[in-house]
């Protein structure tokens, strides 16, 4: 599951978590970009913070939620491609061969063609797609058979808990002042609150 996760929150979290009781996986990767491709021009936190809370909120989660920081050790922008590509390589030289599931919310879904060598990742991935609170299913449904017949992509929706959570409105909270209520593990409130987090930022996703 990729993302900018600045900061994660249990939006993030709970798909992550749906994904796993519905879809027979190995493990969960969670995979900061270090520069997201479509967020090339705002401030985030650094990369040692939001690795920091991703590595606090997984470590409650179990064994199977890990995070990879391959993202974050590579120069540059980070592209999907470069990371499903070094990681099919890395698991390829353990003898594993299944394929890889990427873990999406449903805007990220519609917008796969925007992406660098999108036909690539399309074509070599399996992609499982949680909805946020208001998205159409229609749209989504849509989409689905499109890529199925052009890219042959298979797709899994799953039942996900529907939270109405975003990093945008965590980090405008915080810079009002506003609790959290909820929106992100405890540790990942302290780790924010312990370091002087997002009090001036004003980036929209
Ligand atoms: P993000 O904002 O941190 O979100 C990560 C994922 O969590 C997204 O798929 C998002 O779904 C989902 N999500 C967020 N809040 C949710 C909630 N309340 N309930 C359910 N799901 C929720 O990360 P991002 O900046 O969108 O990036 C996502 C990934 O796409 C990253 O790995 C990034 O590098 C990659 N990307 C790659 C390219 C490229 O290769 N050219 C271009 C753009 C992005 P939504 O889709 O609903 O927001």
């Amino acid at each position: 599951m990729g993302g900018t996760f600045d900061p994660v929150h249990c939006g993030h979290l709970s798909l992550a978590e749906d994904a796993f009781r519905q879809v027979p996986l190995d493990q969960i990767l969670f995979i900061p970009a270090k520069r997201s491709p479509f967020k090339l021009s705002r401030d985030m936190a650094s990369e040692e913070d939001r690795v920091a809370m991703l590595r606090a909120a997984a470590a409650e989660m179990g064994d199977c939620y890990r995070v990879s920081s391959i993202e974050i050790e590579r120069e540059g922008v980070s592209y999907t491609y470069e990371t499903l590509r070094a990681l099919r390589r890395e698991y390829a030289a353990e003898g594993k061969e299944d394929p890889l599931y990427f873990i999406t919310g449903t805007d990220t879904y519609l917008n796969l063609e925007l992406w660098r060598k999108s036909a690539e990742i399309l074509s070599t991935t399996v992609f499982i797609v949680g909805q946020r609170p208001g998205y159409e299913d229609e749209r989504l449904a849509e989409k689905m058979q499109y890529f199925r017949k052009t890219y042959g992509t298979r797709t899994l929706v799953i039942d996900n808990r529907e939270l109405d959570i975003s990093s945008t409105e965590i980090r405008q909270r915080i810079r009002a002042r506003e609790p959290l209520a909820g929106m992100v593990p405890k540790s990942v409130e302290q780790y924010i609150y312990e370091h002087g987090l997002y009090r001036t930022t004003e980036a929209e996703d």
